[in-house]
């Protein structure tokens, strides 16, 4: 079997959107399952689009990510460049090469022509588009003009005798488009430089892409690309057009219902490797229902065969279900590396022995990394007190009273307290005062914690000491 080369081909505009990674995460999966190479080639041919910085804040969050790349910018490889806006030249002469076939030809409407054909048609409730009138120009028109220096575009033409035109897709099957519905796409803008249509097709011979992998919304554009190939007398590569992505809601998923972009997620304190695990189940899945893969695993069991149709939701709360898992399996070493970044200032007080004990005991309960701040309150706040008042009342009852005065007095009794004395405290308590289980516990809980659930009461003793524990149960005592 002929080498597999995948390729993600971004148009930088200055992010990497949630749908880009898993794009770009398919093609990576795709070709390291099958031994093939991935290339990253930027698709910046639209000069009105250009964002400073977009391409190396998008290399930087595939980095993040891990997916690194086999040939592209900054490796480069044998078919280098692999930034588009350097390889105009190609475009052009395949450009050539279409006028000469009589399978393109270039036209002189202008915006006012196109936008008044579109006024017209709307008028007559007709689709838009282009009525390919300049297809029928006479040569020494088309001369005349050009030698004039006319602005021009270059257009393909579509073939509308043909029945159809017929798009065999890996995961959709056999997709067909009646040409009808397919204008004489633009080429070669006024600019000189391609669109889209042409780099892309030019560039995935050029590159031996073998399959193409994107996102659904490119389906309608696969025609045009199609019979580009079919001019050039080229191999056309496999397609897979990935399943949209969704809200909740099922609306296609859009800045204003939460965070688009790969860095956002970064930012808020996603792990790398819990954002592309999510990112896998948009649209792919294994007959069982495993949740959490590994990257080696996702790469022994990624198929197509086994990417869905139907649109897939961005459900946060399972990302930060998993977020969430992922965080428990780290060791204390990586985690507290991780945390780094989002620990408050106020913790360079503490030795990293006790900052590092603290992160244990609040571990389980992160979601996303930034959550250590609020949860290292509680240790740090120098008289925190309860808020909530459902719980100042729950503190003044009689038994919760009872249970307090008595910590209290057997404090007083010994020198320290931590882990390994504290049950035998609590055993006094429950012998002085009779009350036990739940009831004991709970006023404890929340004296000392200030919630009535939370990390494991013995750890946070062991790191409060006698003086905080007493201040802390003195301070509900009424
Ligand atoms: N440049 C296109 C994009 O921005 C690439 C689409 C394709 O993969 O063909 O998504």
């Amino acid at each position: 079997m002929p080498e597999t080369r995948l390729r993600f081909a971004p148009s930088p505009t200055g992010f990497l959107h949630v749908g880009g990674l898993r794009t770009a995460l398919f093609n990576y999966l795709y070709a390291r399952h099958t031994g093939g190479r991935f290339i990253l080639r930027i698709e910046d041919t639209d000069q009105s689009r250009k964002v400073e910085g977009a391409v190396e804040n998008l290399m930087e969050s595939l980095r993040w990510a891990g997916l690194d790349f086999d040939e592209g910018p900054g490796i480069e490889g044998e078919y280098a460049p692999y930034i588009q806006s350097q390889r105009l030249d190609h475009y052009r002469k395949y450009a050539q090469q279409l006028l000469d076939q009589k399978d393109a030809y270039p036209c002189f409407c202008t915006e006012t022509d196109l936008q008044q054909m579109r006024e017209e048609q709307l008028a007559r409730k007709e689709d838009t588009r282009y009525d390919g009138r300049c297809r029928h120009l006479a040569a020494d028109d088309v001369k005349a003009k050009l030698a004039a220096g006319t602005s021009h575009v270059i257009r393909m033409k579509i073939d509308h005798a043909r029945p159809a035109y017929i798009v065999n897709d890996l995961i959709r099957g056999e997709v067909h488009f009646t040409p009808d519905q397919i204008d004489d796409q633009v080429l070669i803008k006024s600019d000189g430089f391609p669109t889209y249509h042409l780099a892309n097709v030019v560039d995935d011979h050029l590159m031996k892409i073998s399959h193409v992998i994107r996102g659904e919304e490119w389906l309608p554009s696969t025609p045009k690309h199609i019979q580009l190939y079919e001019y050039f007398g080229w191999e056309i590569p496999a397609f897979a057009h990935l399943p949209l992505l969704l809200n909740t809601d099922r609306s296609k998923l859009s800045k204003r219902q939460g965070d688009v972009a790969t860095e956002d997620y970064r930012n808020k304190g996603y792990l790398p490797e819990c954002l592309i695990n999510f990112v896998a189940l948009l649209g792919w899945n294994t007959q069982d229902d495993q949740e959490i893969y590994t990257m080696a695993e996702l790469i022994a069991n990624f198929s197509l065969e086994r990417v869905g149709k139907s649109g897939a939701v961005f459900d946060t709360s399972k990302l930060n279900w998993m977020n969430q898992q992922y965080i428990k399996q780290k060791s204390a070493e990586e985690l507290f590396d991780l945390l780094q970044p989002f620990l408050p200032e106020y913790t360079n007080l503490t030795t990293p022995e006790k900052l590092q004990k603290i992160i244990q005991i609040v571990r389980d309960s992160l979601v996303t990394l930034p959550d250590i701040a609020n949860r290292l309150d509680l240790f740090y706040h120098n008289n925190p007190v309860l808020q909530s008042e459902t719980l100042i009342n729950q503190v003044k009852s009689d038994p919760y009273q009872q249970v307090y005065k008595s910590f209290v007095a057997q404090l007083e009794q010994i020198e320290t307290l931590n882990a390994e004395n504290f049950g035998q405290v609590m055993k006094s308590v429950q012998k002085e005062t009779g009350i036990k289980g739940k009831n004991l516990w709970i006023p404890m809980r929340i004296a000392i914690t200030l919630a009535e659930e939370g990390p494991d009461l013995a750890s946070v003793v062991d790191v409060f000491g006698k003086d905080r524990c007493l201040h802390m149960v003195k301070n509900v005592i009424v």
